[in-house]
């Protein structure tokens, strides 16, 4: 049987790994128990691009429970910015995070470490930031939520060179949230996407068991282990064929 590779580039994306999302205001469970293997995932794995995605919120962001005057972690219903009329959108609510200019909003070191080796190496680390409307959430390192705006990501991925990016390795945090958001969205992109369970953690177990089952319905190719992954990556897409 003759070796078989995978089409196009590879793309690592490393969404949120921020101190805020690790060890801060926002901490998700378990969050630094992923770091050791996101490490590795940056430094062992075979990609042609890494980007490296930050939360970068303005102060008193639309989805921060202090501008409203309710309690984090409930859904609050908040306007929808551009539509016209009463419309409005769920919002979960967080504690203040990842605010712009904040060492909360910086990578952890371990993190920009790894990346600083991967561009010695010569492999191109691009870095997109999102949330930055002060009147709408972004989970997807694509767009915002309710697809108001894109972020520059699909088009990093798409004029890469030497090939445009088929496939799309999501890491980070967090699982039931922004890496659930990614993950969709690059798979509505029709780009083979996978992520590996040792390299994410969620916010809330009952909405993460959630997001894996939503990504499964979108063929996002779920491994329990970076080994896993790192072995399923040169096989041929099930659904690219
Ligand atoms: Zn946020």
């Amino acid at each position: 049987m003759p070796a078989v590779t995978t089409e196009g580039g590879i793309a690592l994306l490393v969404v949120d790994m921020q101190h805020d999302f690790l060890e801060g205001s926002l901490a998700v469970p378990g969050g630094r128990d992923i770091l050791p293997n996101v490490v590795r995932m940056i430094r062992e794995g075979d990609w042609d691009l890494v980007v490296v995605t930050q939360d970068y919120h303005p102060p008193n962001h639309i989805s921060f429970a202090t501008r409203h005057g309710v309690e984090p972690f409930k859904p609050h219903d908040v306007p929808h910015p551009y539509w016209q009329g009463s419309a409005t959108v769920s919002q979960m609510m967080w504690p203040v995070h990842c605010v712009q200019g904040t060492d909360g909003a910086e990578v952890h070191d371990e993190i920009t470490a790894a990346l600083d080796e991967r561009k010695a190496w010569g492999t191109p680390v691009s870095y997109v930031r999102k949330g930055q409307d002060p009147e709408i959430d972004s989970y997807s390192a694509f767009a915002t939520n309710e697809y108001v705006s894109f972020t520059e990501l699909a088009s990093i991925l798409f004029s890469a060179q030497p090939h445009p990016i088929q496939t799309v390795v999501v890491v980070g945090l967090a699982t039931d949230y922004c890496i659930l958001s990614t993950a969709v969205d690059s798979a509505k992109f029709h780009l083979r996407t996978l992520v590996a369970e040792d390299c994410m953690r969620g916010v809330d177990p009952t909405s993460t068991a959630e997001a894996i089952q939503k990504m499964q319905a979108y063929d996002v190719q779920i491994y329990h282990t970076t080994d896993e992954l790192f072995e399923a990556i040169h096989r041929p897409s099930p659904f690219l064929g």
